[in-house]
């Protein structure tokens, strides 16, 4: 029997922290990067009083529409795809307006991903599988399988993860066979 694989698709499949940071640098007149947050955590600084948060556009029709897939994601799920039963899970119903808009961006970026296979909920502590990929190490607290942390600007400073950087990390790992627990 396939082990099943769950993906998580915000800052996993799709690059919302790109378009957060964006909107968070208009709105406050800054330019930072992804990197300024290797060594610091993007929700404490971004919480800071005098910025102006970024938050309410996350409710804002449109906002998962246009995100972009992180390099390798398409190719490597769909290598995973057959080897694992893929499901892609996302806590989604926090913003009622994108569930619509996730599931036509799977269609778009991953055809090859079934309705069937696409789950939206408020808490992933009902969610059972062999392997999470996820951003956020709360999503691991109840998971019984193996975790793979994918690295993001909101997580640099969460340690007692396997952590990947990117898609071809997570092929090495779960399609060539590395160890996952290394
Ligand atoms: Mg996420």
């Amino acid at each position: 029997m396939k082990k099943r694989l769950i993906i998580d698709m915000d800052d996993v499949l799709a690059d919302t922290g790109a378009k957060i940071l964006r909107i968070f640098n208009e709105r406050n007149n800054q330019n930072l990067t992804k990197d300024f947050f290797e060594d610091k955590d993007f929700y404490s600084y971004v919480r800071q009083s005098h910025f102006d948060s970024y938050r309410n556009e996350l409710f804002e029709p449109g906002f998962f529409s246009d995100l972009e897939s992180f390099p390798d994601s398409v190719e490597v799920v769909k290598a995973l795809h057959e080897k694992y039963e893929v499901f892609v899970v996302s806590a989604a119903t926090e913003f009622p307006n994108s569930l619509t808009e996730k599931v036509r961006w799977l269609e778009r970026h991953f055809p090859f991903i079934s309705w069937r296979n696409m789950v939206f909920c408020g808490d992933k502590s009902i969610v059972h599988g062999d392997i999470m990929i996820d951003d956020h190490a709360r999503n691991f607290d109840k998971f019984e399988g193996e975790k793979l942390l994918f690295h993001s600007m909101h997580n640099t400073q969460v340690e007692g993860y396997r952590r990947v950087r990117d898609w071809k990390e997570i092929y090495e790992i779960l399609y060539t066979g590395g160890d996952i627990n290394k």
